[in-house]
């Protein structure tokens, strides 16, 4: 018998390969976009006909090619963009196969302009299914065109498969959407069919947002900034209210790159849990950046999913990063959409005038854990009160958090929502004289909410949740960074439990000890404990460890399980002021601030909301 296997003629591989480049006309406007962009094009325009079955044509303004590159870019893995495999693991480019001129040339008809710009005349070559009909030297302006005319023209399968017009042109914007976010430095133009269907400048980011999703979404746009060693995040999320019943308004870029990941999308949801209703999903537009070394984009053919070197670090900062600016989100006015620089943190003071020079923001500020020190040395009474905690409150002046806040709003233009507090309560007196009577500017209703005037209408905070929330993020602080302060007890006090709950304890004990609990004997049944957190009176101690032992057993272990979370959670819950329980002023004036200043402000550890607020457009509303 002779041989049988041959090696395949290049076309034919190429229209194999182009199997797997090009599914649709939306694939060659992708390919097209991202060689635009390589090329360091600063404006592009994309013109298509017919849903790009006749015509897909990129023009842009980049570098152009040399009469044997032009040439050489029809071959297969003919590429400028990287020269070994190592490159690929520092790719800063969207091309790198080298397959998709070849491909496209492939199953289509290909007319490529293109110049550079130190040349004075560029060259023409048209190409049809592989075969190069023409090539001669032409007058171009500095870039490069390529037109692909009549798509799947010699495989008539693929082009009966192609959809209706309005699918593919679907198809075809969402490619143009993505790449024209990833790049919100470049100008972009799109047509169809003779009409303008997008015209957009060079711009920042939230205009480019803006621009393609349309005016009512700047309102809707909470940014996020994160910037950590191995992740840099920037970009904006939308407003829960304004969630969606699709994901049409969900995009990662990793280094502008749109990609899809299914594992990062769940850190989104974790963030946003206990605020979306069901079966609706969070909105964003989120750009991280790493360094391409620790990502590979080679998974893929069409290059939408990558792998991640540490994927669980960077859900993680993800998650808080996002958790962390829907957090501010509900005391932040919309931002100056002008203005780029604004889109910082909304507690960010940069541009606050000098009108109250010494308060400082301090995002890690937890009024509960000075206090805590302070009245252990001053007092660690055995007082039966549960109300310790706020018994030596200092004047509070959570006013200071807004500072920021409230002189942006005095510079915003007046069509802008403000939720910054009212003006009154920044007054001089309150900081040159801590000892002034304030004015009232808080009230307990029904000694369950405390309620307090906004700008634009009204808070609500409930006095339960948003204490847990402050005693929680301060546990959890204390149980990290391994410092509590522990009273001690004068004397020892011994409890008995079974088994099974000696087993939690013991499993807790280091996280407990953390917390400031001092155990001196930890026996079969029985524990001994000679000293407890600070502000934990002694009376509450065997509550607080079977509220503990109960949680323990009755939370299903998840994904975000963590002893100290649950620990700082079971501990919190035990110990927040509880409803009914009456506030003075100092006493309701303290929570709110120290709300305030916790990371996750609006959502209690069980993931209630702490506050609401109420516009007065909306009491207005009520009124009708
Ligand atoms: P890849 O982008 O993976 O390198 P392509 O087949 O898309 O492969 O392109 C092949 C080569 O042609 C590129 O590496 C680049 O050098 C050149 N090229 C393609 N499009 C352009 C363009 N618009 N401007 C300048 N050079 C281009
Ligand atoms: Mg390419």
């Amino acid at each position: 018998m002779t041989d049988i296997i041959q090696l395949l003629p290049d076309h034919v591989a190429n229209q194999i390969a182009a199997g797997e480049v090009v599914q649709r006309p939306a694939s060659v406007v992708k390919e097209l976009l991202e060689n635009a962009i390589d090329a360091g094009a600063d404006d592009i325009k994309l013109i298509i006909k017919e849903a790009g079955k006749t015509l897909v044509q990129v023009i842009d303004n980049g570098k152009g090619m040399s009469v044997t590159d032009a040439r050489l870019s029809f071959e297969r893995h003919a590429t400028s963009k990287i020269k070994s495999a190592e490159d690929l693991f520092q790719l800063n480019t969207k091309g790198f196969r080298g397959e998709a001129l070849a491909s496209i040339a492939a199953i289509a008809h290909v007319e490529l302009k293109t110049k550079r710009p130190d040349d004075e005349l560029g060259t023409a070559i048209e190409i049809e299914g592989s075969v190069v009909k023409s090539q001669e030297v032409t007058v171009t302006p500095t870039g490069t065109s390529v037109a692909v005319k009549n798509l799947f023209f010699n495989i008539p399968a693929r082009r009966n498969f192609l959809k209706s017009d309005t699918v593919e042109l679907r198809h075809i914007t969402d490619e143009f959407h993505r790449v024209a976010l990833a790049h919100p430095g470049i100008a972009f133009a799109f047509y169809h069919n003779g009409s303008e269907l997008f015209n957009v400048p060079n711009e920042n980011y939230r205009q480019r947002v803006v621009h393609i999703f349309g005016n009512k979404t700047n309102e809707r746009l909470v940014p996020v900034e994160e910037d950590t060693e191995v992740l840099k995040i920037s970009g904006f999320v939308g407003k829960p209210e304004y969630s969606k019943k699709t994901r049409s308004e969900q995009f990662f870029f990793v280094n502008q790159r749109f990609i899809k990941s299914p594992y990062l999308n769940h850190a989104i949801s974790a963030a946003f849990e206990g605020l979306l209703k069901d079966g609706y999903h969070a909105s964003y537009f989120l750009n991280l950046t790493v360094d391409p070394k620790t990502i590979d984009i080679n998974i893929h053919p069409t290059k939408t999913e990558i792998k991640f070197d540490d994927e669980h670090t960077l859900y993680a900062i993800l998650r808080s990063a996002v958790k962390h600016s829907l957090g501010q989100f509900n005391i932040a006015p919309v931002l100056d959409f002008e203005q780029q620089s604004s889109f910082d943190t909304p507690y960010s003071y940069k541009d606050k005038a000098g009108k109250v020079p010494t308060i400082e923001v301090d995002r890690s500020f937890n009024p509960f854990a000075d206090e805590g020190s302070s009245s252990g040395s001053s007092s660690s009474s055995k007082s039966t009160s549960t109300t310790t905690s706020f018994k030596t409150a200092p004047a509070a002046n959570w006013e200071s958090l807004y500072v920021g806040l409230e002189s942006k709003s005095n510079t915003k233009h007046d069509n802008d929502v403000e939720l910054s507090f009212e003006k009154e309560y920044k007054t001089e007196t309150i900081f040159s004289d801590a000892s002034v009577e304030t004015s009232k500017t808080t009230f307990q209703l029904q000694q369950k909410y405390i309620v307090s005037t906004l700008k634009s209408g009204m808070l609500i905070v409930d006095q339960n949740r948003a204490h847990q929330r402050v005693l929680y993020e301060s546990f959890l602080k204390h149980i990290t960074i391994k410092e509590a302060t522990s009273q001690q007890l004068l004397f020892p006090l011994q409890l008995s439990f079974t088994p099974n709950e000696m087993n939690i304890i013991s499993g807790l004990k280091e996280d407990l000890e953390h917390t400031g609990f001092v155990f001196s004997n930890v026996k079969e049944d029985t524990i001994t404990i000679t000293g407890v957190p600070v502000g934990v009176p002694e009376s509450e101690v065997s509550i607080i460890l079977e509220q503990l032992i109960s949680d323990v057993e009755n939370d299903v272990p998840d994904a975000s399980f963590s002893a100290a979370d649950l620990l700082a959670k079971s501990m919190a819950k035990s110990l927040a002021i509880k409803n009914g329980q009456t506030l003075n002023n100092t006493e309701q004036e303290h929570l709110v601030n120290s709300l305030f200043a916790c990371k996750e402000p609006n959502i209690s550890p069980a993931n209630r909301p702490t506050f609401i607020t109420m516009s007065t457009d909306d009491i207005e509303k009520k009124f009708m």
